[in-house]
């Protein structure tokens, strides 16, 4: 027996990470001889010495294990097959979402010899971390999403000398518990650099993840991107007293400064970016998780020219802009070398422009950060609980009636609204939005981009639109907001001539929508006959997981022990605040992304005879609600299981009297 060789199975084929994918299942590749082992036809040491057979001889496993192990032939074929069932192109692509339709036609392409990532790309169903599942895929590794950002351990690896190259494919991650150093790589190149530069470390265990996560990884935690900001303002700064002197200016220079803030911002996670001029000042400021930071101050000459700068980007007329709002996009169209620079920035997300210039000089201009590839843009990662979840599905598999979502301005009305469009198959229904603005382009739906339909004008354009798409017999409907008259009446009517109908509405509870429609001109029991679901939702900002510190203040206990005595499951230990003053983790707020806290109301009978008997909103509330099911009790269990604070959650959402 010792004479036998060790066995030894590619380091590959087994994945060092088993979290869940969004994909579904890890992709575990397992090779012929480890099935035919764990299925008992062989056992390890005989593969052992078929190994070796094979090696010797160039013979296949599976002809081996026939010809001089007297292995099972009939055995052999059916977990050859399996195998094949679950590593071939088909298998691949099935895991990462695409339909049996989808599958088909990708295959065909396989046919001229085009790589497999390359084919899911370009069908325009794979977002970039679709791809990057498909890369991990074909190389056998496991796939790490945009969550890996936090598991980065960038002390550890600092305090062990562990090199890190900003201008690579790979990035280091941490020492691993099971031995070794892990690596995020983002393409299949970048896995023998990534063993080059690592191997000293012990063993190289690579994951894939996308160039995206990679880049926020590199600017978030491996290099102070505000710093990087803060230069590149200051090198701007001197090109504008430059030119001010008479002397030659760089205009590369702004527009690198422009290029670099947007950076900072998509990868810190900001959601908006100001800049606004006071009397002699200008100011950056940025919305983190809803709050916003002000980042620097700047000199109104830098502010002008990068004003006048995103005004000739988005094809504004300066003089346009004056005592109103215009509305544009900054694309860098122009400059395609930048785009190339900053193609993590520029792929991903696009930019919506708001330019303002006052009577007395003064000017501002709002950016809103939208990404193509925003996280919980599946159902089941916006953060439902089990039965609601299967409440959606429900309502979801119905030819038509209306799905409302409420909440203020900021509360992710529109992240659920896309997810629960996302879980509708577009080759069998036709799905057709209006929308202001089109946040999320998606190869399949039809998307109309309208205006506010604040003037006569716009309305005008809206009901144009909306009269347009129904001409196009749609299945499904989105109307991105319901603001007027007009649009409360059509959304009710085509919920009524069979589609299914989802929009958002400014209110603050789901009971509200029946007095909100009354103020529309639509009588409340003819919305009850046709609405199929309301759900208001808010976003509460998380607590910070380095920093956080238990919370024991009593005010806390008798807020959270009143509710465990009816429904809350609640162990006190868990309970937290935010640390004053943060850590590096959390850009020194003390706290790091939002979770989401909702209501769902399901009109049924009850809720159609409260209707019909003229009930208010805010009794139908205590009647629906009571018992940990009010936004008020969702923000509660966040706040018993220590994910939120007592103030974060305050600021969200309104406590019960
Ligand atoms: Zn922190």
């Amino acid at each position: 027996m010792s004479a036998l060789p060790q066995v030894v199975l590619r380091e590959h084929a087994l994945p060092a990470n088993d979290a869940p994918s969004p994909f579904g299942d890890p992709p575990v590749f397992r090779l012929l001889g480890e099935l035919l082992v764990a299925e008992g036809h062989l056992d390890p040491a005989a593969l052992g010495t078929a190994l070796s057979v094979q090696r010797a001889s160039g013979r296949r496993l599976g002809e081996v294990c026939r010809d001089c192990l007297d292995t099972d032939p009939a055995c052999i074929d059916a977990l050859a097959l399996r195998q094949q069932e679950h590593r071939g192109p088909a298998a691949i692509l099935r895991r990462a979402g695409l339909g049996p339709h989808q599958v088909s036609q990708a295959l065909r392409r396989l046919e001229s010899r085009e790589p497999l990532w390359r084919i899911a790309r370009d069908t325009g169903y794979l977002d970039e971390e679709g791809v990057a599942f498909v890369h991990a895929a074909l190389s056998a590794l496991p796939y790490a999403d945009p969550s890996l950002v936090d598991e980065v351990d960038a002390e550890g690896l600092a305090a062990a000398s562990v090199p890190v190259f900003a201008d690579q494919a790979f990035v280091p991650i941490r020492f691993s518990p099971a031995g070794g150093i892990e690596v995020a790589i983002t393409q299949p190149e970048a896995r023998a650099l990534a063993h080059n530069a690592y191997h000293a470390f012990g063993a190289v265990r690579c994951r894939f993840a996308s160039r995206s996560t990679v880049q926020e990884i590199l600017c978030r935690t491996f290099s102070d991107a505000r710093a990087g900001l803060l230069r590149a303002i200051e090198r701007a700064e001197a090109a504008v007293r430059r030119a001010a002197s008479g002397e030659e200016s760089d205009h590369d220079i702004n527009r690198r400064l422009l290029a670099t803030l947007l950076r900072f911002a998509c990868h810190a996670g900001a959601s908006d970016v100001r800049l606004y001029s006071t009397l002699y000042r200008g100011t950056l400021n940025a919305r983190f998780d809803g709050v916003g930071q002000d980042l620097t101050e700047i000199s109104r000459p830098l502010l002008d020219a990068l004003w006048v700068l995103m005004a000739n980007d988005a094809r504004i007329r300066p003089e346009s802009v004056s005592n109103r709002l215009v509305e544009g996009s900054i694309t860098f169209q122009d400059d395609p070398a930048m785009r190339e620079e900053f193609a993590d920035v520029f792929e991903r997300y696009s930019f919506r422009l708001e330019l303002g210039s006052s009577a007395g000089g003064g000017r501002s201009a709002s950016i809103r950060l939208l990404d193509s590839q925003s996280a919980g843009t599946s159902i089941e990662r916006v953060g439902y609980e089990a039965q609601d979840l299967s409440a959606i599905r429900r309502v979801l598999a119905q030819p038509d009636g209306l799905v409302l979502l409420t909440g203020p301005t900021g509360s992710g009305k529109t992240t659920s609204l896309y997810a629960m469009l996302e879980a509708i198959d577009p080759e069998r229904m036709s799905i057709q939005t209006i929308e202001n603005p089109v946040e999320r382009r998606h190869g399949k739906w039809l998307q109309y981009e309208v205006g506010k339909a604040a003037t006569d004008t716009e309305r005008d354009a809206f009901l144009d639109h909306f009269r347009q798409l129904l001409r196009n017999d749609p299945d499904v409907i989105m109307l991105g907001e319901i603001r007027s008259r007009e649009a409360a009446r059509l959304a009710v009517q085509a919920a009524q001539t069979g589609h299914l109908v989802f929009s958002t509405l400014h209110v603050d509870r789901a009971a509200q929508v029946f007095g909100r429609f009354r103020g529309l001109g639509v009588d409340p029991r003819e919305l009850a006959e046709h609405l199929s679901l309301v759900v208001a939702q808010r976003l509460v900002r998380r607590l910070c997981p380095r920093c956080a510190v238990p919370d024991d203040r009593p005010l806390l206990h008798e807020l959270l022990g009143s509710a465990a005595v009816s429904w809350l499951a609640w162990n006190p230990a868990l309970a937290r605040r935010g640390f004053p003053g943060g850590c590096s983790h959390c850009n020194f707020t003390g706290y790091r992304g939002r979770a989401m806290v909702y209501e769902m109301l399901e009109p049924d009978a009850g809720v159609r005879n409260m209707v019909e008997c003229g009930v208010g909103g805010l009794e139908m509330e205590q009647r629906l609600f009571a018992g940990g099911r009010s936004l008020w009790d969702q923000g509660l269990r966040l706040l018993a299981r220590g994910l939120t604070s007592l103030e974060a959650l305050r600021e969200s959402v309104r406590e019960p009297r």
